[in-house]
């Protein structure tokens, strides 16, 4: 088949096989990219209209247990200045989130003892105290079945945990021993039984990955089914194992997005804050290739430069507002309305 049929056979059947998905990625040529991008934006279009979900994200914690090659905040990196919010500037985060127009929080940080099921689910359970109307999301990685149990009683609606990889020799390229994939699908596995929203997803361009495992990434994702899918390109931090690899390329991120809509319809697909920074336009093209939703920091300033992922983050000099400003002109640019609601996933 031709990688525009495959583009065809997907949209239909919202399946492919691996060895099609690996011929998709790995052979595909302008004419199929350009194909797979109208179709995932029309996609998009006649699901959500040309209107984006905005989530307001509050880095709240840089400290973190575990030591994933790629990430600027593992432990192993003494360079990093660690900092830890505490519940009350979460909240205020969130009250300035609130009067902006935001109706979802996204509590992300590294994996952080001192936020154990007591505290976490304190704030929780304030933050849906105050605002009744407002969905929390949490991004706080692996933790057990009873912890995401506790969460969700204390109100956590959604939780994003991408796996990474599904491949278990690229999955020991990223991560130490002691990180085991089969924890991380665990986690997965027990967040969708609890009835969260959940988020799976992979970076693009991490060292050593091929078109292989991104093919097999695309079928987890796809037999997973899960609500939200986080995609977004590998970005090189200095004072990380790999500080010297190159980043992750925008175009093959941009594919693969297209590709996760059509195969999931109706998935919450945000454009990320590194396609935002891997290219300047790189958020507006993330909505054009399918994306329906942003994740503007709500993070005080005073932090913003310690929660460095990667080098040269996007928006780690502007205040929230400006942020948000800047976010809602450049949609408004590409004729995409910022629109105000929780935003839920919806069954078909
Ligand atoms: N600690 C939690 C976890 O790992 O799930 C949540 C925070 S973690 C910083 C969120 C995501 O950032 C990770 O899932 C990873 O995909 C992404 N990330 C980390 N380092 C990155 C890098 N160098 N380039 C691009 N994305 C990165
Ligand atoms: Fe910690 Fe998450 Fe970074 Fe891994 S990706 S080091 S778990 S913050």
């Amino acid at each position: 088949m031709t990688n525009r049929q495959l583009i065809d056979k997907l949209n239909q059947n919202r399946c492919l096989e691996v060895a099609e998905w690996e011929q998709l990625i790995r052979t595909y040529e302008k004419e199929d990219f350009d194909y797979a991008i109208q179709m995932a934006q029309a996609i998009a279009i006649s699901r959500f209209g040309k209107k984006i979900y905005f989530r307001g994200i509050v880095e709240f914690t840089n400290i973190c247990k575990c030591d994933c090659y790629y990430c600027g905040l593992r432990k192993s990196n003494t360079e990093c200045m660690r900092y830890r919010l505490t519940p009350e500037d979460i909240l205020e985060c969130c009250r300035e989130g609130y009067e902006s127009g935001f109706r979802t929080f996204v509590l992300q940080g590294g994996e952080d003892g001192w936020f154990n099921d007591e505290r976490m689910c304190q704030i929780v359970r304030d933050i849906k105290a105050q605002y009744p109307d407002c969905a929390v999301t949490l991004s706080l990685g692996e933790r057990s079945y009873e912890s995401y149990k506790a969460l969700k009683e204390a109100g956590a609606d959604r939780y994003l945990l991408r796996h990474e990889t599904s491949d278990p020799v690229h999955y020991r390229q990223l991560h130490p021993e002691k990180q085991l994939l089969e924890t991380r699908l665990q986690c997965l596995r027990d967040l969708k039984e609890l009835g969260y929203q959940t988020g799976c997803g992979i970076m693009i361009g991490t060292p050593g990955q091929t078109p292989e495992v991104i093919a097999r990434d695309m079928k987890f994702m796809e037999e997973f089914k899960p609500e939200m899918i986080g995609v977004g390109p590998f970005l090189p931090h200095k004072d990380t194992p790999f500080g010297n690899e190159a980043k992750g390329s925008v175009e093959m991120t941009l594919f693969v997005l297209a590709l996760c809509r059509i195969m999931s319809p109706n998935v919450l697909l945000p454009s990320t804050t590194a396609l935002g920074t891997a290219e300047a336009e790189g958020r507006k093209q993330g909505v054009l290739a399918g994306c329906n939703v942003i994740m503007p920091n709500l993070s005080p300033m005073s932090v913003r430069k310690k929660y460095m992922l990667y080098d040269e983050k996007a928006g780690t000099d502007i205040s929230a507002a400006e942020g948000i400003a800047i976010l809602r002109e450049q949609m408004d640019e590409i004729g995409y309305e910022v629109v105000v609601g929780r935003g839920d996933f919806q069954k078909e």
